[in-house]
């Protein structure tokens, strides 16, 4: 156990994190929101004021020297995206804003695709950016959407997948790992069952990439999305991957500039990947900075990461669970280091307020994933989410506070 610990020097890392020193309301923070976005450490965050301190400047179209270094980094960061992710090719890594973004690339270029009668299947344990684009391309297509159901550990049933795979299966979307419950979801099964029906899928990482690290070509995978601030790197930044052979199929996203080739007021070609899904102007720091996070993670390790995490886990599950009357929601036994609970009757926003006031950052209601709330008949939960950064000394401090909270309410 111990070994593990001194193979991420935990304390070391925490002075990366100068936000890891500041207090809240008097005490010092405790931060356990990992799952809804994770803290910045001081190389991205000085990554960042260099590129507006020194070399600012618009991409891919200026001959002068700012706007060359600004292209230059920014397609290294691609290249780093490229490399993390384990991609045949630098153009198959799209930019875009974020895991939804991307979603959105891939569902509204499935709309010609798509014809009436077509299935779509996306598992119960869906992030609402998961379901919603679906729905909408269901609406626009007359395309099925079909449901992978969840059982009361909060893992998916695969026998009811297995049956409704079919020929009408044209897209299987699911996360890899459960924002809400911490599940992680057997996707190399998932995917290789869709592609023996020739279905193409989506796996949406935003939840997995902070613990795991994925090889887009050994999942053979044909779409990969995920978020560079749930990975120690800035919001409004993330990645589409596609296999060329996908990309080159979806029609653009938006139009604008940097995704044209000629235009006339006749006709507009389209310039190629990863341009033709780029249009206007990206956020060239944040791609800067998300290669810089994705280095960052890299020199820590994500084995280490892993095995640090699931310790915390393990400890912060056994703690909580000795608190009378409370009840984990995903109980799998492939989960990572989200703890999402609730005490008796009492409402998850009460408790989130309470230990608030105590230092302590946890995320309580639906998490964006109020289908898994209707499953298990609660209005939400209150979710701790744990990271590389943080200590089992804070996991006691959450329990402390809970505990309070508890006493306060009932
Ligand atoms: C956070 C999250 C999203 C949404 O990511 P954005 O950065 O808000 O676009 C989607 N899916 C899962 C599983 C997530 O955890």
């Amino acid at each position: 156990m111990q070994k593990e610990i001194d193979m991420l020097d935990v304390q070391k890392i925490r002075e990366d994190f100068p936000i890891l020193k500041r207090e809240v309301n008097g005490k010092p923070l405790v931060y356990f929101d990992n799952a809804a976005t994770s803290q910045t450490p001081q190389v991205v965050i000085d990554a960042i004021v260099d590129y507006y301190s020194n070399y600012n400047a618009n991409i891919h179209r200026g001959v002068h020297t700012l706007s060359q270094e600004a292209t230059d980094a920014y397609e290294i960061a691609r290249k780093k995206v490229q490399n993390h992710f384990n991609a045949e090719h630098a153009h198959e890594i799209i930019l875009t804003s974020g895991t939804t973004h991307s979603i959105n690339i891939v569902a509204t270029g499935f709309t010609n695709l798509l014809t009436k009668g077509d299935e779509i299947i996306v598992s119960a344990l869906e992030h609402h950016s998961n379901i919603v684009p679906w729905q909408m391309l269901c609406e626009r297509t007359g395309a099925v959407l079909k449901v992978i159901p969840m059982n009361v550990e909060g893992e998916l049933v695969m026998d009811v997948y297995d049956q409704l795979l079919s020929e009408k299966t044209k897209l299987v979307f699911t996360n890899h790992i459960s924002n809400a419950l911490g599940t992680i979801n057997p996707i190399e099964e998932i995917i290789q069952k869709a592609h023996n029906v020739g279905a193409a899928v989506l796996i949406d990482g935003a939840q997995s990439c902070p613990h795991i690290k994925p090889d887009v070509q050994d999942l053979d995978v044909d779409f990969y999305v995920a978020s560079a601030h749930k990975l120690c790197g800035p919001t409004g930044v993330g990645l589409l991957y596609g296999k060329s052979a996908w990309l080159n199929k979806l029609p653009p996203y938006q139009g604008g500039g940097e995704m044209i080739d000629q235009v006339t007021f006749e006709k507009t070609t389209y310039a190629g990947l990863p341009h033709k899904f780029e249009a206007g102007t990206p956020n060239i720091c944040g791609g800067i900075a998300f290669g810089v996070a994705l280095d960052y993670m890299n020199s820590i390790g994500f084995d280490n990461i892993a095995e640090y995490e699931n310790e915390l886990l393990d400890y912060g599950t056994k703690k909580l669970l000795e608190i009378e009357g409370l009840r984990i929601y995903g109980t799998s036994k492939h989960k990572t280091s989200v703890i999402s609970f609730n005490i008796d009757n009492i409402h998850p926003y009460d408790i989130g307020s309470i230990v608030d006031k105590l230092g302590v950052a946890v995320r309580t209601g639906h998490h964006c994933a109020q289908p898994i709330m209707d499953f298990y008949k609660i209005p939400g939960t209150i979710r701790a989410s744990f990271s590389f950064y943080n200590t089992k000394e804070e996991i006691d401090i959450l329990v402390a506070s809970v505990k309070k909270a508890k006493m306060m309410l009932s």
